[in-house]
């Protein structure tokens, strides 16, 4: 038993520090006003890899203006994403829009209340459906997130790198036999804002911690040490060359990524990877053609943006170009359109071309 080992710390004096602690500090977020299962899921959604102060007016407006299951299960996914651009990580909104179709479909609208049928749905991990499942409805699940990996890393000098593939089960353990099972919701997010708030990863306040009497790493001044991390390899570059295709009405050419897959159901301008021996004019030429099956040719140069995934980068050259012949024959892209520059706005873009976009005079 972690908890009862060496001085006598318990589970049960940590658990009660953490509620006083939570009771009288704890971070005022608009989705703590609410038990609603769908608001607390949308916000966890948003909240995975995405900071609390960015998420607070996303979740917002999409409370407002998908206020239930069904209205989120009942848009289309163009609006959707239009109502997450510049939040990332697409792929949560498109499993979001599914589970809530599935909701629909499969649970008369009503979101299952046990484990495995939650777990289930489209993009609900182990994650998602612990801190749901006991923020909304204080069932005994316990959350790991970074927050709560950081804290119990230091509580209990954890050697685990936060990390590590592995990382979220072997620190599913001690979170299980912390937990106040009667107070699931509050002791989660006691937890995750004692890491947010105190235990900060570069410089944790100790002075004001709740749990500094029973912190190992406190107590063997080693917090420097931890958490422990596994070094990360540089994420590789990739040069890009994207066209700004301009017809001879002034309508400008946008392509529709597949639905799955990176940035999927996005729109943005055609382009591609720069080839090791072409040019960056050739090659957005060359991948228009490839595309669309149109022959472009480069007008100007109009910038260059750089723009960092979660595992790659790239420096990507735009070009203003002008439709030269050919027909649209689309090979990648699921869809395509000619849209005014005051049109552009309707549609969801990728980070990278919002970037430049505001070149684009009308
Ligand atoms: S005493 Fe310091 S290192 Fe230990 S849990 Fe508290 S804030 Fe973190």
């Amino acid at each position: 038993m972690i908890c009862a080992e060496d001085h006598g710390p318990t589970c049960s004096d940590i658990r009660e520090r953490l509620r006083e602690w939570y009771a009288h500090h704890h971070r005022k977020l608009p989705w703590r006003k609410t038990h609603d299962p769908y608001s607390i899921w949308v916000s966890e959604v948003m909240l995975q890899q995405t900071q609390v102060n960015t998420v607070i007016p996303y979740y917002l407006r999409f409370i407002e203006r998908f206020p239930t299951v069904l209205s989120l299960a009942g848009a289309s996914l163009q609006e959707v994403l239009k109502l997450w651009e510049g939040l990332g990580y697409y792929g949560r909104i498109r499993n979001l829009h599914k589970a809530a179709q599935q909701v629909r479909d499969n649970f008369g609208g009503a979101i299952p209340q046990d484990w495995d049928s939650f777990r289930k749905l489209p993009g609900v991990g182990d994650y998602i459906a612990a801190a749901v499942l006991s923020i909304a409805l204080n069932q005994p699940y316990a959350v790991v997130d970074g927050n709560v990996k950081r804290v119990l890393s230091r509580l209990y000098l954890m050697d685990t790198p936060v990390n590590h593939f592995r990382a979220h089960a072997i620190y599913l353990e001690p979170a299980r036999m912390l937990l106040d099972t009667g107070n699931s919701g509050l002791h989660n997010q006691a937890i995750m804002d004692l890491g947010a708030m105190v235990c900060k990863p570069a410089a944790p306040n100790c002075d004001v911690c709740p749990v500094r009497m029973f912190c190992k790493a406190f107590n063997s001044r080693l917090i420097a040490d931890y958490p422990r991390r596994l070094k990360k390899l540089p994420a590789p570059q990739y040069p890009v060359a994207v066209g700004v295709v301009y017809r001879e009405d002034g309508r400008v050419l946008i392509t529709r990524r597949k639905a799955d897959g990176l940035l999927g159901g996005l729109w943005e301008f055609p382009g591609g990877k720069i080839g090791k021996t072409e040019s960056a004019e050739d090659a957005c030429i060359r991948e228009i053609r490839e595309e669309t099956g149109i022959l472009v040719r480069v007008q100007s140069r109009l910038t260059q943006v750089k723009h960092a995934y979660t595992h790659f980068k790239i420096v990507m050259d735009v070009f203003i170009c002008r439709y030269v012949e050919g027909w649209i024959q689309l090979n990648g892209p699921s869809d395509y359109c000619w849209v005014t520059l005051d049109e552009l706005e309707r549609y969801p873009f990728p980070g990278a071309n919002r970037k430049f976009m505001s070149l684009l005079k009308p």
